[in-house]
């Protein structure tokens, strides 16, 4: 049998990234065995869903790189098939209409609660006492419809709801692929309602049916939807339908154990890529947040499809580590063609120097990127550490800067652009070999020497070493940045 897994997120907002991991799961463990992973859109709920967030799950979905195998399917457009299950269950005696309005369950429930707080007042003999108990017991419990053994309307066009007429006894158990065997009592699971009065399917009702329909046949989410799980089985069963393989992934929780929320950072899965994040960084990193394959740390979707297993999912919440998502990305930073590195930086490197790229700052960046590529963990980072390449820093200049740019350091300056200035192969190589050749006949040591050029040249901001610095601005940046110096007067006495 293929094997089919599912995301079924909900279009209320983002892409969170809680949801991104189950995403991730489902699609590894499809692409593990062979099978599909598909994409569900439950927008039943029509006053939560927007076409915008759709559009967010999709566009977080693609740039993370998680395709599904199969157009998407919208659950509101499935509502024909929901009711017409529905009424299936009713025809085979395993759901049944009820008539109980929403006054009546709200008024048992009322005299549910009244019952257990005058089972708390002073004066109430034992004998009261428990009997008040046992009432508000009953009132309190799952309902259990008085027409679930069928009965005649009250009128001839009284409202009705469908209900699932819940198993009477027994258990309900699920075989949990990360949980392990979970099960209730069926006592705690009520005659719950697949149609509402307005004809309208419920959730539980459309989740079934359509990962019925999809041929689901193994359902990865999260642990929050468990309870749920109980009450989807027995919908199962009255289908006899196969029930599907369960597992309930644990949470994210931010980095103090607490659930997940925004000051534990940002919750949308696109976020990370407007900081900076690759895509396949944030898929390593939330694949190791909540599963584990030996101590490797480090998984592209490819690698990771290979190993990818339910049972090594943790069972235990997993705990956001923004610092670790960064050790991630600069991985994969490092790991990065160089081309689609540089695309990807483009817009970073325009926003750290406030304008456009020209060409020939875009040569220079490109020339430099090979060997750059550990100076950010980020892209935004990254971009800055490039800045030395578009601005000599001539404004800024720090005070070790200006001292290196100063009194003996100029003459040594002007000598040794002498020096540079002939060299004939403009390559990093050639140019080390000047630097060193001008300090031996000079009798001067590299630490002379280096601090002025390093100085002149990027005025104090972080770049390598000096020789491939001067090869990517080439010979006429590097000697006018020299000259700049040469020719100002302002510090000649410092
Ligand atoms: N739509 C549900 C959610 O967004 C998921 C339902 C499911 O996976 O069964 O949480």
């Amino acid at each position: 049998m293929t094997t089919i897994t599912r995301f079924a997120p909900s279009p209320t907002g983002m892409l969170h990234i809680g949801g991104a991991r189950t995403a991730l799961f489902n699609y590894l463990f499809a692409r593990r065995n062979q099978g599909k992973f598909l994409l569900r859109i439950e927008d039943t709920d029509k006053a939560r869903s927007t076409q915008e967030a759709v559009d967010a799950i999709l566009d977080g979905m693609s740039w993370l790189g998680l395709d599904a195998d199969e157009a998407p399917v919208f659950q509101s457009a499935q509502a024909g098939r929901h009711v017409e299950c529905a009424e299936a269950m009713v025809a085979n005696g395993r759901a049944f209409r009820c008539y109980a309005t929403p006054e009546e369950l709200q008024a048992r429930r009322d005299e549910g609660e009244a019952a257990r707080a005058a089972a708390k007042q002073d004066g109430v003999s034992e004998a009261d006492r428990q009997s008040l108990l046992r009432k508000a017991e009953e009132l309190l419990a799952p309902f259990r419809s008085p027409w679930r053994d069928g009965g005649e309307a009250p009128a001839p066009d009284a409202p009705y709801t469908i209900r699932l007429r819940a198993p009477d006894d027994g258990q309900i158990i699920v075989q949990d692929g990360v949980q392990g065997e979970v099960k209730v009592a069926a006592r705690e699971i009520d005659d719950l309602i697949l149609l509402r009065a307005d004809g309208s399917p419920t959730y539980m009702l459309a989740v079934v049916v359509d990962d019925h329909d999809m041929g689901v046949t193994h359902v990865i989410r999260g642990d929050d939807h468990l309870r749920n799980t109980f009450r989807q089985i027995p919908i199962y069963q009255a289908m006899d339908w196969d029930v599907p393989h369960f597992s309930h992934v644990p949470m994210i929780h931010g980095d103090d154990g607490a659930k997940l929320s925004k000051r534990h950072g940002a919750l949308s899965t696109t976020a990370y890529r407007d900081m900076g994040y690759l895509p396949e960084a944030l898929n390593s990193y939330l694949l190791r947040l909540g599963w584990s394959h030996g101590d490797e740390e480090i998984f592209t979707l490819e690698s990771a499809a290979k190993v990818f297993s339910i049972e090594a999912i943790n069972r235990s919440p997993a705990r956001l580590d923004l610092a670790k998502l960064n050790d991630v990305n600069a991985h994969f930073i490092r790991a990065c063609d160089d081309a689609r590195l540089l695309t990807l930086l483009k817009p970073w490197l325009e926003e750290a120097k406030g304008e456009p790229m020209d060409d020939t700052i875009m040569e220079r960046i490109t020339a430099a990127l090979p060997s750059m590529k550990d100076r950010g963990a980020t892209l935004p980072e990254l971009a800055e550490a490039f800045s030395f390449l578009w601005s000599a820093n001539t404004d800024n200049l720090n005070k070790k800067a200006r001292k290196a740019l100063s009194g003996d350091n100029l003459e040594r300056l002007s000598d040794l652009r002498q020096a540079i200035a002939n060299v004939e192969e403009w390559r990093d190589t050639a140019l080390q070999q000047a630097l060193q050749s001008y300090c031996a006949e000079n009798e001067l040591s590299f630490g002379q020497v280096g601090p002025p050029v390093r100085a002149a040249l990027t005025g104090g901001l972080p770049a390598p070493d000096l020789a491939p610095v001067m090869e990517w601005l080439g010979r006429n940046e590097t000697l006018s940045r020299i000259d700049f110096h040469l020719a100002r007067t302002d510090m000649q006495s410092e």
